[in-house]
């Protein structure tokens, strides 16, 4: 196995599947048998899912909304995914631990890091909820935080693209993708892989990310045990 302890990171949008809002069913089971696999195969898991299917702080400032508000709604959010994936993923037989970077006693843990390495020792998949716990943060940024703090070997950042292309490959049929980028060209390039802060917090901690597609069946197995698949960032 080539990496032992991952962070995956998940958009809450990845989430909704074909509806245009909340939880789709049939995909949050996909993606709890996917990461069944990698689990059984003796990978130390931690995971860190977004909001963005149910909400965003940015949209509900547009609509009048205070952004700090908005903000902690949005954090509420990821601790609903963080509940679906961890209800999924224990259905299957995996143990698992939540933790949320906002004290909500009746339902997880709170935020530990030495507990949650614990946790991974054990062989509990870890789910960190409520992001980093502050606003004006994305959940981008917390995975990058939780997977420094951990000391995890790479951030698997899953999504609906196979990799980072030279163009957007949905808009441009000539777009190429890249098997390998170093963080400087990303961002020379001005590539899209993370948001400023989240992306700057791996290059400065020498902290791999693999974008890859997380809708292809055995996609984060095969990339766990070392196969080429997505774009890997380094430095
Ligand atoms: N959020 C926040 N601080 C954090 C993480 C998330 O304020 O540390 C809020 C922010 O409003 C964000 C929302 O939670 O828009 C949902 O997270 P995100 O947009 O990162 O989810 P994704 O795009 O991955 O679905």
């Amino acid at each position: 196995m080539k990496y032992k302890r991952i962070l995956l990171k998940l958009s809450g949008e990845a989430l909704m599947g074909n509806k245009g809002f909340g939880i789709d069913q049939e995909r949050l089971m996909e993606y709890a048998q996917e990461i069944k696999t990698v689990y059984n195969a003796g990978c130390q898991v931690a995971i860190v899912i977004g909001g963005g299917n149910i909400f965003r702080g940015i949209q509900a400032e547009k609509g009048g909304m205070d952004r700090v508000h908005g903000d902690y709604m949005g954090m509420l959010a990821t601790v609903i995914n963080s509940m679906a994936i961890q209800s999924a993923l224990e259905g299957l037989g995996v143990h698992t631990r939540l933790q949320s970077a906002i004290k909500m006693e009746q339902i997880c843990e709170p935020y530990i890091r030495r507990k949650a390495v614990r946790h991974l020792e054990k062989g509990r998949v870890v789910i960190f909820g409520a992001g980093t716990g502050n606003p004006y943060f994305t959940t981008d940024t917390a995975a990058t935080l939780r997977a420094i703090e951990i000391e995890a070997n790479v951030i698997l950042k899953g999504t609906r693209v196979d990799g980072i292309y030279t163009a957007d490959p949905e808009k441009d049929k000539t777009a190429t993708k890249y098997e390998t980028i170093s963080f400087d060209e990303v961002y020379s390039k001005g590539l899209e892989v993370m948001d400023m802060t989240a992306f700057t917090l791996c290059k400065e901690n020498n902290l791999p990310i693999i974008v890859f597609d997380m809708n292809k069946k055995g996609n984060l197995k095969n990339l766990v045990e070392g196969e080429k698949i997505g774009t890997l960032v380094e430095m």
